[in-house]
């Protein structure tokens, strides 16, 4: 059986019944770690678990957010 992936960022999907296509961690969206402060756009940011600190603008945010919903690519290969 050939693997499917997703068509945004190439990870192997996995089927669940009753719920359909998930990424590897069982989640349908994708997430994904900032970078940047999403308000000065600062990378001076450091990692306190599941929220973010900016070093800039002293701000606070969710670290991780949903990037995509896992998506299988059909495409014939
Ligand atoms: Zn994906
Ligand atoms: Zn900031």
């Amino acid at each position: 059986m050939s693997q499917t992936r997703c068509l945004w960022c190439g990870e192997p999907l996995r089927f669940i019944p009753g719920k359909g296509w998930v990424h590897q961690d069982g989640k349908l969206y994708k997430e994904v770690r900032r970078q940047h402060c999403p308000y000065c756009k600062s990378r001076k940011i450091i990692d306190k678990g599941k929220t973010g600190l900016c070093l800039n603008c002293n701000s606070t945010f969710d670290l991780y957010y949903d990037d995509h919903c896992a998506m299988p690519d059909r495409r014939s290969r």
